[in-house]
Formats: C-alpha cells, structure tokens, sequence
C-alpha cells in the first residue's frame, strides 16, 4: 500500500486478455501524459483478476509494448492476482456492514431479466431478502437500493446514474470464486491513493457502480476523466474480441503519433519520422486535456500518409 499524499496519481490498467492494441494504447497515452503534465505519478496495475481470461504470455507483452512506447511508470507492477486477501477483507467488510448478500441465481434463472445499457443482466432482486430455503449460495451481490450517483467528468461532463434501473444489485464475488471486475478495480484505486482516473469511455457505465462501492466502503472517489474510445468502420470498440492489431513494436513512432492525434492533439507532420524519446519531449509539453474530443466513440486507428493502417 502507497501511504504517501502526492496531489496526484493516476495509473493504466490493461487487461492482460491479448496484446496491447491501439484502443489500449490510447487510454495509456491520455493517462500518462496527465499525469506527466500534472508533475503526478502514474501506476501500471495488471487487471487480471479474471484469471480465466488472462495469460501470462499476454501481460509480458503489454509490458515490453509499453516500454518499446516509452512509458516510464513509477513503483512496481500490481497484479490483480495477487490481490484476493484484500477483496476479501472488503467483501467481508460489506458483509459486516450488511451492504452484500448471497445469490444462488444460475445465468439460465436470470436469462430473462432486464438488460442494463452495458449490456449486463439487471438482477431482478431474488435472493436479496435472504437465500430461498435449500437454496446454496453461488456468488455475493451489492445492494444497491435506490442510489443515485452523479459526477463531473473532465471529458464527457456530468454524468447520472440510477444504480437500481440502470445495473442493479451486481457482483462482487462470482459463481465461479473469483473477485469480480468492479470490486477489483475500487479496492486496488483506493490502496493505491489514485487521485485520478483517465480511461477509456467503454467503462463510462461502470463509474457510476465503482463510485457507490467506493461510497460503502468509506473510499474517496477519484476524478474521471473518461477518454473517447476507438471504433472501427462497423461501430465496434477496437479491442481484443473485434481482433484489433497490436501495437508494431518495429516502429512505434507513427502508432504514438496516431494515439495523440485520435487524442485532439496535433502532433506536427516533422514528428511522423521521430523517435519514441523526441515525441514524448513534444507530447508532454504540448499535451491538452481540454483538447480532447467530447463524447464516447470515434473511429479510430485510422490510416494516414505514412502511418500504417492498425485495424
Ligand atoms: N482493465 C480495464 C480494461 O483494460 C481498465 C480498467 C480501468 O481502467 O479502470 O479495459
């Protein structure tokens, strides 16, 4: 645990499921450059806490492609799974509090309950007066009653959540044992002392959930700063699944240079042919947050005169 109080930390924390791809490497760019420019420091924290979904192989890339890009992060890695004693301890603080209950719902029981705008099952509220008799308890679920939550995104501007319409109870230990996302994600910023969040806006519809988790487990919340996220022709967020390409780490000049002009900035032409080390010189003495363009998706990972095609 980091005890010391800096004004700001951010951090960049990819999902080891595949090699670092230019969605990715946006959300790293805008975090690191933040927190550069803030004079903060930056963590790189491994989420693979979905063990399932995660390699080794995959996590050692995603590091080799960041220090191929010039990213410098300060202090050590933290990886997700060597975190599961401190979910515990806050899951068995909710539990104390009364904040969580068990749920014996299977996946086929919840197939026709309502679906929430990120595309996950609203838990229609089975299990939350209690297991029903012989009923075992497969996964723990957050109560989270009629909250509502609102916040200032440096980006995207304010944002309201109803937690009971728009996700509803939703997990924190799953059927399958492990720690899910949202629990990982709020225990390990608020260890960590993160002051700040820069991330892509495909997690936009989880804040509203981490922020109440942070609210019951007495954990400040960070400010956000949700970048606009990458899609290709079709609409679809360059990423793993819609088999985005990685980063080229023979030449990761003109990918950098792309990631900051997606970004609004406005990397001049001469910088096309540069190195890692003469980009970064110009990328945080130039970097603008407000020139960020607003909203959620745009395409990305586009080719340009000299900048090979990404997706
Ligand atoms: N691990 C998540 C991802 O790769 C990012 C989580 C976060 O930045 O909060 O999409």
């Amino acid at each position: 645990m980091i005890t010391r109080t800096v004004s700001y930390r951010g951090r960049f924390a990819p999902s080891p499921s595949g090699p670092l791809h230019f969605g990715s490497l946006v959300a790293a760019t805008g975090s690191f450059l933040e927190a550069r420019t803030r004079h903060g420091e930056w963590l790189l924290r491994m989420e693979d806490v979905d063990a399932p979904r995660c390699s080794a192989a995959a996590a050692g890339e995603i590091l080799r492609t960041l220090e191929v890009c010039g990213f410098a992060w300060d202090g050590e890695v933290v990886w997700q799974s060597r975190r599961a004693e401190a979910y515990a301890a806050a899951l068995e603080r909710l539990k104390q509090a009364g904040r969580v209950f068990a749920c014996a719902c299977s996946r086929k029981e919840l197939a026709d309950s309502a679906i929430a705008p990120d595309g996950a099952a609203i838990y229609p509220g089975t299990c939350r007066p209690g297991l029903p008799p012989g009923r075992t308890a497969r996964a723990w679920r957050l109560r989270v009653g009629d909250a509502r939550i609102e916040f200032d995104d440096a980006i995207q501007g304010r944002i309201a959540s109803d937690l009971g319409s728009e996700a509803g109870d939703f997990i924190l230990l799953r059927a399958d044992g492990l720690f899910a996302y949202q629990l990982a994600v709020v225990v390990d910023d608020g260890d960590a002392g993160i002051t700040d969040v820069v991330r892509g806006a495909d997690l936009l519809a989880s804040t509203a959930r981490q922020i109440f988790l942070q609210q019951c487990l007495g954990l400040p919340t960070p400010r956000y700063a949700h970048l606009p996220v990458a899609v290709n022709a079709a609409g679809e967020k360059l990423s793993k699944q819609t088999r985005a390409a990685a980063v080229d780490l023979a030449r990761p000049g003109p990918t950098l240079c792309a990631a900051l002009e997606f970004l609004g900035q406005k990397p001049p032409a001469e910088l096309r042919g540069a190195t890692v080390a003469e980009l970064w010189t110009w990328a945080v003495a130039n970097w603008r947050l407000d020139r960020v363009p607003r909203g959620p998706a745009l395409p990305g990972g586009i080719i340009r005169p000299g900048i090979e095609p990404l997706a």
